[in-house]
């Protein structure tokens, strides 16, 4: 983490979305885990790099899940992040849940996808799993500009 945060007049902050609640709020870039202020609920909100192996029965973020060239998750149960996932690496799971789901060109996806939008970029490999469009899924800041999650 660069330490030069402090000589900024604006903290940094991100928006990000409540997987209980759907409410939209604002954290620090540097948070980890915090309350959601409006179903209180203790909540993920940190964007999640995987750049190894990682093995977990379930990831869930209200933030990003971007599995870099080299990262392999393996989950049991669901995947799930409020502003996307990104897979470029390997990813395995029973379910993947996000607004947003990107497959590239030398990514690997085994399970079930669930998303309000899904990109497939050619030369990825799918090895089998229900793929659903679900509209309401989309992030709804999201219906009017075109800007995907995976900024
Ligand atoms: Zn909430």
């Amino acid at each position: 983490m660069p330490s030069g945060a402090h000589s900024m007049t604006k903290p940094l902050t991100r928006v990000v979305r409540c997987l209980h609640c759907a409410a939209a709020f604002r954290v620090p870039d540097a948070a980890t885990v915090l309350t959601c202020p409006t179903c209180y609920q203790r909540v993920r909100v940190e964007d999640v790099v995987v750049e190894n192996e990682l093995v977990l029965p379930r990831l869930e973020t209200c933030g990003r899940i971007v599995i870099r060239r080299r990262g392999r998750l393996y989950t049991r149960l669901g995947v799930r992040a409020s502003l996307g996932v990104e897979v470029l690496g390997e990813l395995q799971a029973e379910t993947v849940n996000s607004c947003r789901v990107y497959i590239g060109p030398q990514a690997t996806f085994r399970g079930d996808c669930q998303a309000g939008g899904i990109t497939v970029e050619t030369g990825a490999t799918i090895l089998g799993g229900r793929f659903q469009i679900d509209r309401n899924l989309l992030d709804p800041s999201e219906t009017h500009t075109a800007a995907s999650c995976r900024a």
